[in-house]
Order: C-alpha cells, then structure tokens, then sequence
C-alpha cells in the first residue's frame, strides 16, 4: 500500500489543471520548460509535454512543414502581448484571441502555438489548416496527450475564440477521451466530478491498459488516500477545488482480475 498524501497546494499543479478567465495561474511555470526545437530555443514547453510533441512530430514528419510560435510565457510577457494587442488590434479583438494576464494557459508551460511554416507567420493567430500536415497533426494530437485546446462552437465556455492553432497537453488518456466525447477542457474537469474516487471511478480502455479516473475534491481535512502499490498512477491538480486521480492496468490484469472477482 502506498499512501499519497494531496495537499491544498497541490490543486494548482499538474497536467490537468485548468486555467481561463475564471481560474489563474498561481505560479511561474509547470514542470520545467525545455526548448522545443533546436532552431527556435526561444520557445519552451513543459519537459514531459516538449518529449510527446517531439515524438508526434517525428511520427508525421511535422517539422519539416510547421514552425512553434509560441509555447511558455511569463506573466510580464503575456502583459506585453495583451498591451500591444489592445494597441494594434483593439479592446474586441484582444479579448476574443488573448487571455488575460496572470490567465493565460502559456504560463503553464502545457500550450503551444503551431503555424504552418512559410516566411511571414502571424503570432496572435497562425495559419493552421484542417488540411495536409496540420490536419494529420491534429488527428494523431490526442494520442500524444495534446488537445485542441479553443475548438469551434466552444466560445461561450472557454471564453476564447476558436483558435485552430493552440494545442494543450493534457496528457494519456484525458486528451483521447476530451476529444472523442466533443468536449473542451472547462467541461471534462466538471464532467469528472461525477466519478468519485473508489466508489464511482471513470472507466477507459484504450486496447492496452484500463484507466480508473475519479476525482477528489479537496478539504482542508484530507486524510492520506490509501493506494495499492501494484499499479501505477498520476495525480493532477484541478486548478480549482480538487484533484483527478489517474490509475491504470493492462488490459489483461484488469481482465483476469475481473475473472477472479
Ligand atoms: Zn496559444
């Protein structure tokens, strides 16, 4: 048994945690941002995101047509970008395509701007097609963990406009499972809050390992939750009251446990 010990802190860290207009971002960064590609070591990703991006792309060989624009920013930085923007494109514009500082998913280190790569690359909103390359990007994007992040017809719960062209890793299997269900993140964190840890989890199988995911919602007398130690899991914050819990089998011991029970 293990026991896993989540303290209030903690609801703000993690793959999962959700920051928009309604929630901020509490800190600096998540993880440690890494550059995502040697030609451009201005733009940084979360390490652990940075290494499934890098993967999914040698799968496509998606370098070779598309550039990042924009991954990691501080808090000062995303104040420039919102500034200037209010400048140049105006109040309506700036509120529709960038969040607000200290509101930004950038500051988390989990999101990035993909463009198609072509000499002039607009930075607020970057040429990203549904066809060719980027298309097949976003196909294979959740199988990585990445979310399309502001899709079309969301606007009223993300708050942002639709942007084809930022990605948000979320992480196995969340991205797979936001992404067939049709929902944006806003709705997958309420969404969990249903599966109550032990008694209700969600259950997903993705033909090799079977997911338990249940939520806990934080108190300020959170007693150590109390795990079996023979399988693994990830514990994510939800940037607002709790926390998800992600544990998983193989495919074939959840099976035979189920054959045994
Ligand atoms: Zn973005």
């Amino acid at each position: 048994m293990e026991k896993l010990i989540l303290t209030q802190d903690k609801i703000h860290t993690g793959n999962l945690i959700l920051v928009n207009q309604a929630c901020g971002f509490q800190r600096d960064s998540y993880g440690f941002p890494v550059p995502v590609l040697e030609d451009a070591p201005e733009i940084l990703l979360n390490r652990n995101a940075c290494a499934l991006l890098t993967q999914l792309m040698s799968e496509i060989d998606g370098w070779r047509h598309i550039v990042p624009v924009s991954g990691w920013r501080s808090r000062e930085e995303q104040q420039r970008i919102w500034d200037e923007s209010m400048e140049e494109n105006g109040p309506e514009f700036t509120r529709k395509f960038v969040a607000f500082p200290g509101h930004s998913e950038h500051q988390t280190g989990l999101a990035i701007d993909l463009g198609l790569r072509r000499e002039h690359v607009d930075f607020i909103r970057p040429d990203f097609p549904y066809t060719g390359i980027c298309q097949a990007f976003r196909e294979k994007a959740p199988k990585y963990g990445f979310i399309l992040r502001y899709p079309a017809g969301k606007e009223s719960v993300t708050g942002i406009g639709h942007e084809p062209w930022h990605f948000r890793y979320v992480g196995a299997p969340h991205a797979e499972i936001i992404t067939k269900h049709g929902l944006c993140l806003e709705e997958y964190i309420g969404f969990l809050k249903q599966f109550s840890f032990r008694d209700n989890p969600y259950l997903y199988a993705d033909g090799s390992r079977v997911y338990s995911i249940s939520y806990i919602k934080a108190d300020k007398t959170l007693s150590p939750l109390v795990l079996p130690k023979d399988h693994p899991y990830t514990v994510s914050g939800n940037n607002t009251d709790g926390f998800i819990l992600t544990e998983w089998r193989k495919q074939d011991a959840y099976q035979q446990q189920l054959r045994m029970a």
